[in-house]
């Protein structure tokens, strides 16, 4: 007998069963009529124990509420004696950077319903927004009006309202633009007892009548004049007037004296889910400024830019951004880079090791040129002078969409840290210091020489004209002698940010970092516990974080307490290299992105369920890991085969087996590779989702639709031979029903009639006849690696490739079919995978030795030859051939490609819909199209698409029926309706599935060449 991926069921891993009594007040909740989601199983639970953070705490179970009455029944019912010991922490996007919405209790998400836009007063600059909206959805939202709420933050594409608020969020800009506090107008909230208030600014006179009563509400009040209004004196005395002022219980700005107003909201603000739950908020919104210059100024050394922020914040800039050699470096290896290369040019002659990114920003052009032009001045004269103090240049760029592409990069800084090679990552602990602008330089100068006491790497980059600057010394925290640093190091930078005056928490709040809060807010500190006693005198709301209630017992969170490291280093190494771009996922979020067009992640798009995104996905495999290690089960390479006999009898699927969880998790994946790409660290969802389903399946059974996919390489030529016949065979009411009702498969396309060897007009060969050439014949030559899905099934595609190659004047010659296996991979078929790039890999590197050329037609099975084939190349063997895309070799080989006068086309205007793989690993191919279409005087507009929602087979699996339309109405469908320009879409999936949900017959460009230049 082999050895056999174990069961996982809740009796192997008792630490983590959840408690009876959540048990019971979920089941109780959810009979009482709870408008929401009530998830407890434990895949369900392991998305909601990280987050951005060096911690994992593992929740009870998660409730996504609809509404604010639902929140308000969360409460009411957790009033009663029964469920009184129950404690809860709220969540929004869950990217917080220090464990903010991480607990062990209950987690109350309102990031997947309570996303709704309520309401737009464009009159008064204001709106209402649910508190599980996006910040960047909400800008989407107010954009028309010429508005946008401006508070911003790198994660602005997957952080909450609700998040925003509680972590009182700010950034680039927040000189002009304040942080998130400055700009709420009132709150919606619902408190311990389940009584929902509403706070705004009241005058102190009504604020002293509202705090007589037993509500709650009346204690808050009376809580609120006593600390805020009584405290004054000492309050002016303890806060310095920072821009970055201390977050959370803000005692000094919710009392007004020159409005002599209180406003409960400033206390919510900041307090990271620890008094109250907010469901919705009344924003203020500013106008946007319609002119943006962006000033890149380099340094040949990083410390020079610091040194140099202050002249240029008196520049009277918006915003100065700042970013180190390292991050440059790893921007510079990054599929953003091709987008901001032509604004970070090298200096010639030097090394730039750091740079300032400077804003201007004004409604009317002519309030900013004055101020470009001086700052211009200040720094020629400088460069010009005999000690430039390391200004290298600068480059100046005032188009709007360049600017955007130069913040992504900036914005995506963390996640791009997180890609630092080896076992030591940055990460976050000390990331948000704030100081003093003038005194940052030689903070910073400090602060470097305590990491380089403990012979760190790290990164930096931040906002230089807050003074707040994010450092992430990279640490193995599986190592417990690097563990031991987080301790050592917070203590250092805490008295490194005291003496400067300044703060351990600038931006991101406090979280597991809490217990260094006495010692910042000192004699203010009891004030602060006075307000969590009003709030919530139980301690029930995310204990441990910011403050314990007056008089209580209990203690704060301390920054070594519940760390992942403890859970990853229970995976033996192998196992972690094996897996490592699961066990690389640093929790930043990333892969939430919610806009539509982009091709990052959509079966988390399609669904709202993060189990289902590559965080999620990522998680639960690390958590698989963790507990096959605990079985002594090693699951680092290719499960052995089993004999005819053992895969007869393979088990019945055994409830409660935690495989289960993850297959479910894995089998909603498209395996469109976008996460291998997009995701800052290269998270690849498809590389350890195949060696799972490998695993899974050794233990249980397949279904035939896996197999039928499998076999698609083997099955497809032999159709081919007969095509007519064979769709005859397969596409009638019976073999539909069978295929539908039984094997779960729909939507089969037709093959190709004629087929593409009855059209093919030039050589077909394998590769020893190719070889067998003389090689100036080869060197004309153009080899055709065919995939089964273009061959088989969209032949034109192939001959429209022959016919511009012979048209350049090339040889096209058609490879006879050797495979390719993308799909026994996609599947997990990892045995049969290994032996078909056994087989295939080599006669393409034979080919390529030779120096044929080779062309792929079909993106996603092409560039399987770059990436798995790589992976899986046998022991011993590595392979180094490329095979083409098609606009790949036609900008190296397309310089003859002239329009022809004689065709006629319905278009001279296309529309180009890219395959969602080829758009994330080849970012450069619409451009090279759009220059390629320019050849033959055609126009080609490139449109931002996510993923058709059909990738590969995933489309025609009865399951995904949902998941794949409403992939295609997210993005495709409004692009496919525009009849000003013709559709051309590269992937065939694509064309397969706008064929079918549009019923429109949508071509490769290609054939549209083809149809020009011919
Ligand atoms: C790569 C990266 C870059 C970042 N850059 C910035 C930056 O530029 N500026 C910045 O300020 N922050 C930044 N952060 C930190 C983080 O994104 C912010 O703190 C953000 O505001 C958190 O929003 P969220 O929706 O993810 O909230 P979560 O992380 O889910 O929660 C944050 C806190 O708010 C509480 N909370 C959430 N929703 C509610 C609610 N409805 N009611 C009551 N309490 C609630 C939670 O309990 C928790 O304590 C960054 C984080 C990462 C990973
Ligand atoms: S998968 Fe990538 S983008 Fe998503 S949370 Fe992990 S590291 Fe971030
Ligand atoms: S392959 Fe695509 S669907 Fe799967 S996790 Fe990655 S981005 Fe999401």
């Amino acid at each position: 007998m082999v050895q056999q991926l174990p069961e996982h069921t809740p009796a192997d891993r008792r630490e983590t069963r959840s408690d009876s009594l959540y048990q019971r007040f979920l089941l109780e909740l959810e009979q009482q009529g709870f408008a929401g989601d009530i998830e407890n199983t434990y895949g369900q639970r392991l998305i909601a124990a990280t987050d951005n953070s060096i911690y994992q705490r593992l929740p009870q179970g998660v409730v996504y509420p609809r509404t604010t009455a639902a929140v308000q029944l969360i409460f009411q019912l957790a009033q009663s004696d029964e469920f009184r010991p129950i404690r809860f922490a709220p969540r929004g996007g869950g990217t917080g950077t220090n464990g903010q919405s991480l607990t062990h209790w209950l987690v109350i998400d309102l990031s997947r319903h309570m996303r709704e836009v309520l309401k737009v007063d464009v009159e008064n600059a204001q709106v209402v927004c649910q508190a599980g909206v996006i910040k960047d959805q909400l800008n989407d939202r107010v954009k028309p009006s010429g508005f946008f709420f401006s508070p911003d933050l790198s994660t602005s594409n997957r952080a909450t309202i609700g998040g925003m608020i509680n972590t009182d969020a700010s950034g680039q800009g927040s000189l002009v633009y304040g942080k998130t506090s400055d700009h709420i107008l009132g709150l919606t909230a619902v408190l311990t007892n389940g009584e929902v208030i509403q706070t705004a600014p009241v005058p102190l006179s009504e604020a002293r009548n509202r705090a007589t009563g037993d509500s709650l509400e009346a204690a808050l009040y009376r809580q609120a004049i006593e600390s805020c209004v009584e405290q004054r004196p000492a309050i002016d005395a303890k806060f310095p007037p920072l821009n970055r002022f201390l977050t959370g219980y803000d005692l000094k700005h919710c009392y007004d004296p020159q409005q002599d107003t209180i406003d409960l909201s400033r206390l919510i603000a900041g307090s990271e889910g620890t008094l109250a739950i907010v469901t919705e908020a009344t924003l203020n919104l500013t106008p946007i400024p319609r002119c943006k210059v962006l000033v890149n100024v380099k340094y040949s050394d990083f410390q020079a830019a610091l040194r140099h922020a202050p002249t240029l914040v008196k520049a009277q800039a918006t915003s100065v951004e700042t970013i180190d050699s390292n991050v440059l470096n790893l921007a510079r290896e990054d599929i953003i880079w091709h987008q901001v290369a032509e604004h970070l040019q090298d200096v010639d002659g030097q090394t730039m090791n750091g740079i300032n990114m400077v804003e201007f920003t004004a409604t009317e052009s002519t309030l900013l040129d004055d101020k470009v032009e001086e700052l211009i001045a200040t720094l020629d004269a400088q460069l010009n002078s005999a000690d430039p103090k390391g200004l290298i240049g600068y480059q100046i760029c005032a188009d709007a969409t360049s600017i955007q592409t130069i913040y992504a990069m900036r914005k995506k800084a963390v996640g791009l840290l997180g890609a630092t090679k080896g076992k030591r990552k940055p990460i976050a602990f000390v990331e948000d210091t704030a100081v003093p602008p003038e005194h940052l330089a030689d903070f910073i100068l400090e602060f470097r020489a305590i990491l380089d006491s403990h012979q760190l790497h790290y990164g930096m980059f931040g906002h230089v004209d807050a003074g707040v600057l994010h450092v992430r010394p990279a640490l193995d925290m599986t190592d417990p002698t690097d563990e031991a640093l987080v301790r050592t190091i917070s203590d250092q930078v805490a008295e490194l940010t005291a003496k400067y005056h300044g703060l351990m928490w600038g931006e991101h709040g406090k979280g597991y970092r809490s217990e260094y809060a006495p010692k910042f807010f000192g004699e203010l500190y009891p004030e602060i516990q006075k307000v969590k006693r009003a709030f919530d005198p139980e301690n029930r709301l995310n204990p441990g974080k910011l403050a314990t209630p007056y008089g209580s017992d209990e203690s704060l969170q301390g920054v070594q307490a519940e760390l992942r490291g403890h859970y990853d280093r229970q995976i033996p190494i192998t196992m972690r290299e094996a897996y490592q771009p699961a066990m690389n996922c640093n929790g930043n979020g990333l892969c939430f992105n919610y806009v539509p067009e982009s091709a990052m992640c959509p079966s988390y798009k399609a669904t709202g369920n993060r189990q289902y995104s590559p965080k999620g996905r990522a998680t639960l495999i690390r958590e698989w890991l963790r507990l096959n290690s605990g079985q002594d089960m090693d699951v680092s390479g290719l499960p052995p085969q089993r004999t005819w006999l053992e895969n007869r009898f393979k088990p019945r699927l055994s409830p409660n087996d935690f495989n289960h969880e993850v297959k479910q998790a894995m089998d909603t994946c498209l395996a469109c590779k976008a996460c291998a790409t997009q995701c800052p660290v290269k998270v690849d969802v498809p590389n350890f989702r195949a060696r799972f389903l490998s695993w899974y399946h050794q233990r249980y059974a397949r279904p035939t639709k896996d197999k039928l996919v499998r076999d698609v390489e083997r099955l497809a030529p032999l159709l081919a031979k007969l095509p007519r016949m064979s769709n005859v065979l397969t596409h009638n009411p019976v073999t539909e029903w069978f295929l539908k009702r039984v094997v779960g498969y729909v939507d089969a396309p037709r093959l190709s009639t004629p087929a593409l060897r009855q059209q093919w007009q030039w050589l077909t060969a394998d590769v020893d006849e190719i070889l067998a050439k003389p090689p100036e014949k080869l060197a004309q030559s153009v080899v055709i690696v065919q995939d089964p899905f273009t061959s088989f099934y969209d032949a034109k595609v192939v001959q429209a490739f022959g016919q511009v190659a012979a048209a350049l004047g090339f040889v096209p010659i058609l490879l006879r079919f050797i495979g390719n296996g993308k799909a026994q991979h996609v599947k997990g078929f990892l045995n049969e995978f290994s032996k078909t790039v056994a087989t295939v890999g080599p006669q393409l590197q034979r080919l390529a030795d030779a120096n044929v050329t080779l062309v792929g037609l079909d993106s996603s099975t092409a560039l399987c030859f770059q990436d798995e084939y790589r992976q899986f190349a046998p022991a011993g063997q590595s392979f180094t051939f490329t095979v083409n895309g098609v606009q790949a070799w036609l900008m190296q080989h397309g310089e003859k490609l002239s329009s022809a006068e004689n065709h006629t086309l319905d278009h001279k205007r296309w529309q180009l819909l890219s395959h969602c793989t080829e758009q994330t690993a080849v970012p450069e191919s619409a451009k090279h199209w759009q220059h390629i279409f320019e050849r033959v005087n055609l126009e080609l507009e490139v449109t931002a698409t996510g993923c058709c929602g059909m990738a590969g087979t995933f489309g025609h699996e009865q399951t995904h029926q949902d998941t794949s339309k409403r992939l295609f109405e997210m993005s495709w469908q409004e692009p496919l309706a525009r009849d000003d320009v013709g559709h051309v879409a590269t992937g065939f999936s694509c064309r397969s599935q706008v064929k079918r949900f549009a019923g429109q017959a949508v071509e490769h460009p290609i054939q549209i060449l083809a149809r020009r230049v011919v």
